[in-house]
């Protein structure tokens, strides 16, 4: 069954000026004509300190000149290990300039996690800032791999005098780089040039811009190879999706920078429209709340635990949120009654979407406007296809009326894996990509997420989908958050067991909990174990994980 998006997509541009609204465009000429339309507007709100569109601009040169001047040439990769400061935009954009691919490296990561990806992307370069919890690690690396250079950034030089604040949000001081190691150099000597090296043309359709960094659907992170078309295409698909364009959006940048949902929805999506991003480094809802309140933001991407650690924190309700209009969710299933309370509250509408790192950003959303459907996760956005496809068999339509692997195809499917042909042809069939999520497409073509292939357990050879499980547990009443896992038997291979975290006040234990949950299930779904823990683990971006636990698992398994 595939359902083509035309009709959806025609309220906002008709399918005939597609190749128009997606014409092929470079990351760099994106910035630079919203830098030219409105030279003086602000594109960063940082702590106060506003950098407008020219200011970026000219930043963003700089950083490109001064690459070049260390011997980057076309192709080689640049990293960004960088939480969302100012730097990390002048850098994004001049990397890309100066013709390099962009690597996204997240700030929480250990000197193995940050060595294995040099090491695997081949970067030469690493942007990193001189705090403590950064630079020692980039040091280390620099030292113990093919790295050739760091450049340092100070945040000290970025903000206000007053705004001294910022260190006691990091809880760290910034740590000077040692002093005599040309390897090293700082921020402000990479952008002490005239800005004006040689302008870089580019085939946006075959130019990698970023390398961006999965688990994808096999374990090994493997770094799918976005082009700067994909990229700019997804920000102006994601653009189109709102009714008031004209209306200069303020959004609130929480969601990391190095995480595609970031980069897609809050970082370029917001160059392509001219907007403002008020950047905050890390998250803390009173944080997130204050900055609502001061900047007077008007949209908020989140995933939904963000929603909810908000809807829990004290200052909500004497907080003035009315002038957020629209926040995308997006990364994980949105519960309900998180969506219905953060709307209540603020008066916007929480919107949910849909994608993954190999789409560069979003494949689906619900409407800003219209028929919003709670559950699921909205029509393919503009220039999108979706069909659902066999589980068994790939180059197959699902049954007709039956759940179906997701796949998706258009200007945002990203060009490939780096260096991972074998992962390629995994992930491709027929033009379309795999997405490893199964759903179903209800009569308006809206798509419902039912699970993850990635995550089924497999029962003695019988399929259990998790998610599933997990629905049935959300019914009892003192359960908060729960997460179903494959945990080894030597017997059916794999059992299903649950973790979960208890509402306030709630004494229910794990056997009680399993006595109630197992009559509901089916004979393979029935949990052995029901584990009752003080919290769950969650991904960088704040999505509940898996991971952790089935490693734990295992290796619980392995010792015993
Ligand atoms: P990542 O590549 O890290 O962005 O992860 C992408 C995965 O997140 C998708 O394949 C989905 O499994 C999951 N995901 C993203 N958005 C949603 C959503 N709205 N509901 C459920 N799962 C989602």
């Amino acid at each position: 069954m595939e359902r083509e998006n035309w009709i959806w997509a025609e309220r906002y541009c008709h399918p005939a000026q597609w190749d128009q609204a997606f014409a092929p465009m470079s990351a760099p000429d994106m910035l630079r004509a919203s830098a030219t339309a409105h030279p003086d507007a602000p594109l960063i709100d940082f702590m106060g300190r506003i950098y407008p569109y020219s200011e970026v601009l000219d930043g963003a040169k700089r950083v490109a000149c001064g690459l070049r001047d260390l011997g980057i040439e076309r192709g080689d990769r640049v990293g960004l290990y960088l939480p969302n400061v100012p730097h990390y935009v002048a850098a994004y954009y001049g990397a890309l300039m100066a013709g390099a691919i962009v690597v996204n490296f997240s700030p929480l990561y250990t000197a193995a996690e940050l060595e294995h990806q040099v090491e695997d992307s081949g970067t030469r370069v690493l942007f990193t800032l001189s705090a403590r919890a950064l630079l020692p690690t980039a040091i280390e690396v620099l030292n113990n791999s093919r790295l050739e250079r760091l450049v340092v950034g100070s945040v000290a030089g970025a903000l206000p005098k007053s705004k001294a604040l910022f260190y006691t949000l990091f809880r760290q001081k910034e740590v000077a780089p040692r002093p005599n190691d040309g390897r090293i150099l700082s921020f402000s000597a990479l952008i002490d040039n005239d800005g004006l090296c040689e302008t870089l043309h580019f085939d946006p359709e075959k130019d990698i811009a970023l390398l961006q960094y999965t688990g994808g659907t096999t374990g090994t992170p493997k770094g799918a190879m976005i082009s700067h078309q994909n990229l700019t295409a997804n920000a102006r698909q994601v653009a189109l999706l709102d009714p008031h364009p004209e209306q200069v959006d303020r959004v609130l940048g929480v969601l990391p920078f190095f995480h595609v949902f970031a980069n897609s929805c809050v970082l370029n999506r917001t160059v392509a429209m001219g907007g403002e991003i008020v950047m905050l480094p890390r998250f803390d809802a009173g944080q997130v709340l204050a900055s609502i309140e001061r900047t007077k933001a008007t949209s908020l991407p989140g995933v939904p635990t963000m929603y909810q650690a908000l809807l829990d924190h004290p200052a909500i309700g004497k907080s003035d949120l009315s002038s957020l209009r629209v926040c995308i969710s997006g990364g994980a299933p949105l519960p309900l009654e998180v969506k219905q309370r953060f709307e209540a509250v603020t008066g916007a509408k929480v919107v949910e979407g849909y994608g993954l790192t190999e789409s560069s950003g979003v494949i689906s959303s619900n409407p800003y406007e219209g028929l919003n459907k709670t559950g699921t996760i909205g029509q393919p956005i503009p220039g999108t296809r979706v069909k659902l496809v066999s589980r068994e068999d790939p180059t197959q339509p699902a049954p007709a009326g039956e759940p179906g692997e997701i796949v998706f195809a258009g200007p945002q499917m990203m060009c490939g894996y780096w260096k991972r042909p074998d992962a390629d042809e995994e992930v491709f069939v027929g033009g379309y990509l795999r997405t490893g999520d199964v759903g179903v497409i209800d009569e308006d073509g809206y798509i419902r997420i039912v699970d993850r292939l990635k995550d089924m357990i497999s029962v003695g050879g019988f399929k259990v989908f998790p998610s599933q499980v997990e629905a049935v547990l959300y019914h009892h009443p003192a359960v908060k958050e729960a997460l179903v896992i494959g945990i080894p038997d030597t017997y059916r291979g794999e059992s299903p067991k649950a973790f979960v975290t208890l509402q306030e006040g709630a004494t229910i234990d794990g056997p009680g909990l399993m006595d109630w949950l197992n009559p509901q299930l089916g004979k393979h779904e029935r949990v052995v174990a029901v584990e009752i823990r003080a919290s769950l683990p969650k991904t960088l971006v704040g999505k509940l994980s898996r991971k952790e636990l089935v490693a734990e698992e295992k290796a619980k398994a392995a010792a015993a």
